[in-house]
C-alpha cells in the first residue's frame, strides 16, 4: 500500500486509493455510532487528515480509544470523498498501528493556546503546533526562493568562513573563538593574553558578516552570494535581534548603488510572490491567527515599486512630522527603529529604500560621495519590521579607503588582503545583507524574532 503524506492524501484526486498514512494524532473524537475520528498531521501541510476508525478494528478498545494528542500512528485504509466542510478527503481506516504513546497528562503540547513565551521553553516540541509548523514551512520556501533567485541571475554561492581572523568588520560586537583555558590563560610579561598560544595563534571570532570575504570572490567571479550563520554579541534584547541568525549577502562586481537597489527590490518581490503562490494555506493561518494584514503586505511587496529617498530627505520628513520621538531627530543621527517605522508605516505605508547616509554612522568600506559627508549606503525598510536589508556600494579607490580606515581608527595593515582588491584590478562593486529571520517575520507577521528560528540564541538563553 503506498505511503502518502497528508498533503497528498488531502487532494481530491487521491480519492479511491488504498493508502498508508504516518503521522501524529492531533485529536480524537468518539462518535456514538460506534466509530472514532482521528485528526492526523505529519507536518507536510497545515491541514490534518481526518481518519474514521470503525469499532470493529481488533485494537479499537485496547488502543484506539486511548489515543490522544502526540501519539504516533500508521493508518491503512481507503481515501474517500469527505462530506465535511474544509476537506476534500477522509481516510476510512482498515488498520491503526500505534508506534509511540504520549502520556496525556505529561505531554506539554496536549493543551491548545499556549503562549509563545511558554512555547520557547519547549523549543524541541513547539514545531508540532500549527504556528511553528507553518513558520518552518514558510522559512523553507523562502530559502528555496533565495537560492533560485540568485542562481537564475547568475550569482554563485560562496561559503565564507564562520571563524574569522579579521579583527573587526565594523558591524557590532563579536564572540571570541578560543581554546585557551579561561582559568589558566597564558600571559605575556606585560600581563596581556598571549594569543600566540591560542589555537590559531591569534585572536579569532565568530563572523558578523561574510561581506569582506565575499568581496574577494565577487572581484574574481563577478556575482556571488553567501548564505550562512552570522553572530552578534550585542546585548540587545529586542524582538528583532538574535545572537545567531542567518544572513544572505549578495555581492556583485561592476554594480553601482542603483543596480544594488534594483537587485534588493526584485529579490524581495520574488520572495513575496513565491510565498503567495506556494504557501497559501499557511498564509491563511497567519492572516487569521497572527496578523490580518499579512497577505496584503506580501501582495504590496510583490507588486508596488519601493519608494527611494535620501537620508537627508528622510530626516527632513521626520523633523516635520510633528511626532514626539523618544530619540530626537537631526541630521547626522543613526535612524532608530521608531524613526524607521514612522517612515515606512506612517509616512509611506509601503517598503522604502533610504540611501546616502552620513559617513559617521556607517561602515568604513562604503563608497564616499563627492560631498565628502555621505556614503553610498542603502537600507531597505519595511512596515512592521523596520530595517530588513543594509547594503552599499563599496569604496573601490585605494587612497580614499585607506583614509576612511584611519578615520575609523582601523589599521590598514590588518586589512592588507582586503586592500589588495583595490591594488590589483579594482572595480566598482556593491552588495547587501539581508537577515533571513527578519524576512520570515515580515512574511508571517510573527512579532518576535525568537519565534521564526527553531532554536533562538539570545542573551542568557541557549538551553537547546
Ligand atoms: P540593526 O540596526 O537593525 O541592529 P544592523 O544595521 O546592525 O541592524 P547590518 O549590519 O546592516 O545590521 O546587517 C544586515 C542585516 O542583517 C540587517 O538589515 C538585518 O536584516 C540583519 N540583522 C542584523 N543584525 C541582526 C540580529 N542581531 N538579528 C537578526 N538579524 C539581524
Ligand atoms: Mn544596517
Amino acid at each position: 500500500m503506498p505511503w502518502l503524506s497528508v498533503v497528498q492524501a488531502r487532494k481530491a484526486e487521491s480519492v479511491g486509493d488504498g493508502v498508508e498514512i504516518r503521522g501524529w494524532v492531533r485529536t480524537r473524537r468518539d462518535s456514538k455510532g460506534g466509530f472514532s475520528f482521528l485528526e492526523i498531521n505529519d507536518g507536510s501541510c497545515m491541514g490534518n487528515l481526518q481518519v474514521i476508525v470503525p469499532a470493529e478494528l481488533g485494537n479499537y478498545q485496547s488502543e484506539v480509544l486511548k489515543l490522544g494528542a502526540g501519539c504516533s500512528v500508521v493508518v491503512e485504509g481507503e481515501l474517500k470523498a469527505s462530506p465535511a466542510k474544509g476537506q476534500a478527503t477522509e481516510l476510512a481506516a482498515r488498520s491503526v498501528r500505534v508506534l509511540g504513546w504520549a502520556d496525556p497528562v505529561a505531554y506539554p503540547m496536549q493543551k491548545k493556546g499556549h503562549t509563545f513565551e511558554f512555547l520557547r521553553t519547549q523549543a524541541h516540541l513547539r514545531a508540532r503546533t500549527n504556528t511553528f509548523g507553518a513558520v518552518a514551512r514558510v522559512r523553507n520556501r523562502i530559502c528555496d526562493s533565495i537560492h533560485s533567485f540568485f542562481q537564475e541571475k547568475g550569482f554563485l554561492l560562496v561559503h565564507t568562513p564562520i571563524i574569522t581572523g579579521s579583527d573587526c568588520e565594523g558591524a557590532g560586537q563579536m564572540f571570541r573563538v578560543t581554546t585557551l583555558d579561561p582559568a589558566n590563560t597564558p600571559r605575556l610579561p606585560d600581563g596581556a593574553v598571549d594569543y600566540s598560544r591560542d589555537f590559531f595563534g591569534k585572536p579569532t571570532h565568530l563572523t558578523v558578516s561574510g561581506q569582506l570575504e565575499g568581496e574577494t570572490y565577487a572581484c574574481s567571479l563577478g556575482r556571488i552570494y553567501t548564505f550562512g550563520p552570522t553572530f552578534r554579541a550585542e546585548n540587545s534584547n529586542t524582538a528583532r535581534h538574535l545572537a545567531e541568525f542567518w544572513m544572505i549577502e549578495p555581492e556583485a562586481a561592476f554594480f553601482t548603488l542603483l543596480e544594488n537597489m534594483d537587485l534588493a527590490e526584485s529579490f524581495l518581490r520574488r520572495i513575496a510572490s513565491d510565498v503567495l503562490e506556494h504557501c497559501s494555506e499557511d498564509l491563511d493561518f497567519f492572516v487569521e491567527r497572527i496578523d490580518k494584514t499579512a497577505r496584503a503586505a506580501l501582495t504590496q511587496l510583490a507588486t508596488v515599486p519601493f519608494r527611494r529617498i535620501s537620508y537627508t530627505e528622510a530626516v527632513r520628513l521626520l523633523e516635520n512630522s510633528g511626532e514626539s520621538f523618544e530619540y530626537p531627530v537631526r541630521w547626522g543621527i543613526d535612524l532608530q527603529s521608531e524613526h524607521e517605522r514612522w517612515l515606512t508605516e506612517k509616512q509611506f505605508k509601503q517598503p522604502i529604500i533610504v540611501f546616502d547616509y552620513p559617513k559617521e554612522i556607517k561602515a568604513f568600506y562604503m563608497r564616499l560621495n563627492d560631498d565628502g559627508k555621505t556614503v553610498r549606503a542603502m537600507d531597505v525598510l519595511v512596515p512592521r519590521v523596520g530595517e530588513i536589508i543594509g547594503g552599499s556600494q563599496r569604496e573601490e579607490r585605494l587612497d580614499v579607503l585607506e583614509a576612511r580606515m584611519r578615520e575609523c581608527h582601523l589599521d590598514p595593515e590588518a586589512y592588507w588582503w582586503y586592500l589588495d582588491l583595490r591594488r590589483y584590478g579594482t572595480v566598482p562593486h556593491a552588495g547587501f545583507g539581508l537577515g533571513l529571520e527578519r524576512l520570515v517575520q515580515m512574511v508571517t507577521g510573527m512579532a518576535n524574532i525568537r519565534d521564526v528560528i527553531p532554536f533562538p540564541r539570545t542573551p542568557q538563553s541557549a538551553e537547546f
